[in-house]
């Protein structure tokens, strides 16, 4: 970090700066120009913050020079992470597509859908257990009930289970369950506890994009899990808030490019929750592999018009099958697999 003093700034105030510096086990070098005085802080500056400097007499402007992230970034880490769900690399060149149910609803809905998401190729599944409705009054999802669903249904088909998780208080049975991958939602992006506690297990954990949050406090929400312990982290870009109202949100494709720079873990796209309706869907789910998403997360359902939830963003299984077999087109012409 630099702190950059007022012209007018006296000896004093710039020792106090040296000192709040050396406080927090830094270094100081002093750099004195002809018109201004600045003092760089020496060390791991992660610890400080430009707040601590900003209010103090004589102090022009404290900047940060190195980013805030560590873990989860590629100056770090310069090649891909790949991460191997049981047997299923994500982050590699194949673009892996996880389909399924908004929610689980049943145990016939579950197998069906386990049956069509395995025959169009996909090699994982979704399907929310435990719901963030915007309403009390609506289906909640089934719970723990659910999770056991779940499992039934995608053992069948050797499907690795991709599930939300809301409440800290639920991460025991997660792994009871052997939930294979955590689904951090949008809504959880700055739940930083919650963050904590996924840091502190070994699954794969999906982290959504809040849905107003920049990259940077996005990239940071994932290095509050990687600072755990946990490094099996994948990004997923959901669609950002915006004061357009002919879709559900807007799909922030440039994500994608930023965050493969940015970052050597996977990322991902959910086009479902982004446009909200299935017939946007296939659209932006192209868009997505032509950019490089590593992945897609598609919502899926045996009869989309039954189901309890976000039934107007479901493909039916044949637009599922369809859909993918020109996904494969546009990433075989990219040089990756399907
Ligand atoms: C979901 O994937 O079912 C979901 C609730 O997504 P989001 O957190 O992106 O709204
Ligand atoms: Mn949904």
């Amino acid at each position: 970090m630099i702190i950059v003093m007022e012209r007018s700034a006296t000896e004093p105030q710039m020792e106090s700066v040296v000192r709040k510096i050396r406080e927090f086990g830094l270094d100081v070098n002093i750099s004195r120009g002809t018109e201004r005085t600045v003092i760089g802080a020496i060390g791991d500056e992660r610890k400080l913050e430009p707040e601590l400097f900003g209010a103090m007499p004589g102090v022009e402007q404290a900047i940060h020079i190195v980013k805030p992230y560590k873990i989860v970034a590629r100056e770090w880490h310069p090649q891909d992470t790949v991460i191997d769900i049981h047997g299923v690399a994500l982050g590699g060149n194949t673009v892996q597509v996880i389909g399924g149910p908004c929610s689980v609803e049943t145990q016939s809905q579950m197998d069906e859908a386990a049956q069509q998401v395995s025959e169009a190729g996909c090699r994982l599944m979704r399907g929310g257990a435990f719901k963030p409705r915007s309403s009390p009054y609506t289906f909640q999802g089934h719970g723990v009930e659910g999770l056991a669903m779940f499992r039934q249904a995608a053992e069948k088909h050797r499907l690795p289970i991709v599930t939300e998780l809301m409440d800290v208080r639920m991460l025991d049975t997660f792994l009871e369950y052997d939930v294979d991958v955590i689904q951090i939602g949008t809504r959880n992006m700055q739940n930083f506890d919650l963050l904590k506690e996924v840091g502190k297990v070994s699954k794969p954990v999906i982290l959504k994009r809040g849905m107003s949050a920049t990259i940077s406090e996005w990239l940071m929400a994932a290095e509050y899990i990687a600072a755990g312990g946990n490094h099996n982290i994948i990004f997923c870009e959901r669609g950002v808030r915006s004061y357009e109202t002919a879709y559900r949100n807007i799909l922030d494709v440039t994500a994608v490019p930023v965050l493969k720079k940015e970052t050597h873990l996977p990322v991902i796209i959910d086009p479902s929750h982004a446009g909200g309706k299935a017939w946007m869907a296939p659209a932006l789910a192209r868009a997505a592999v032509a950019a490089g998403a590593d992945g897609l997360l598609i919502e899926m359902h045996p009869h989309p018009c039954d189901a309890w939830c976000d039934a107007d963003q479901a493909l039916n299984p044949q637009e599922l099958k369809a859909l993918m077999e020109s996904l494969r087109r546009i990433a075989h012409a990219i040089g990756r697999e399907m």
